[in-house]
């Protein structure tokens, strides 16, 4: 299998890009540019300092996004987004780990867990490699860097995509053909991608069916996108 490079969309031009290439290119993308030169005369846009991420499968490097965060967003919030975007199959428990620190998403008073409600700008800093683990059964494991602080017009809290992965091409193991379906028990073998018709006579069933979705958490648990 030849591997392809990996490419995603910008959220603000819709333009293609390498993934090497989208972090240069958020810097300078023209359209982006545009808003911000327009509305730098006026004064009632309010800025805000935000945070730059880059975020990817831990061992799935193919899944990837680029976000801003207001800076006075909590990690609830950013546990949040990950969720809508990426991980939420049945409310499972989730954490990050920042510096040697854990925080949950569910705290146990009694373990004087740390809970999220910690404001980013508290804890992030540019240049900070950090964790975050959805699912402690099935986990989806996701590294998280802080590219850059910045002056942002955000709204209050609030978290904003700015590129991610286009779908990997993957395909059928046993003729070829797109992969639609995989396996939730034989991926753990890195196999059981499978396409509409192979997936019929698939040996496990067809309960143990997932849809191949854009997410570092396809064919985890019951997770459908
Ligand atoms: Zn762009
Ligand atoms: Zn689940
Ligand atoms: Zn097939
Ligand atoms: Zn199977």
């Amino acid at each position: 299998m030849t591997k392809q490079v990996s490419q995603g969309t910008c959220n603000i031009c819709k333009g293609t890009f390498s993934k090497s290439m989208i972090t240069k290119h958020l810097a300078s993308c023209k359209k982006g540019r545009t808003i911000f030169e327009t509305s730098a005369g006026k004064q009632q846009f309010k800025k805000a300092k935000t945070f730059h991420l880059v975020i990817e499968g831990r061992n799935l490097p193919d899944y990837w996004m680029h976000i801003e965060a207001s800076a006075d967003a909590e990690v609830a919030d950013l546990d949040g987004f990950l969720r809508d975007t990426w991980l939420e199959c049945c409310g499972h428990l989730s954490s990050f780990t920042i510096e040697g620190k854990t925080y949950m998403s569910d705290p146990d008073e009694e373990m004087c867990d740390e809970g999220m409600d910690v404001v980013l700008d508290d804890v992030l800093r540019p240049k900070m490699k950090f964790f975050h683990e959805y699912d402690f059964g099935t986990t989806t494991e996701l590294v998280l860097r802080v590219v850059a602080e910045r002056e942002s017009e955000i709204k209050k809290k609030s978290i904003r995509l700015l590129a991610r992965n286009d779908s990997p091409a993957i395909t059928c193991a046993s003729c070829g053909k797109v992969a639609t379906q995989v396996c939730s028990q034989c991926i753990y073998e890195g196999e059981g991608w499978l396409c509409n018709e192979c997936a019929k006579s698939h040996e496990c069933g067809e309960k143990m069916l997932l849809p191949v979705v854009n997410s570092p958490r396809v064919g985890m648990c019951g997770y459908s996108g």
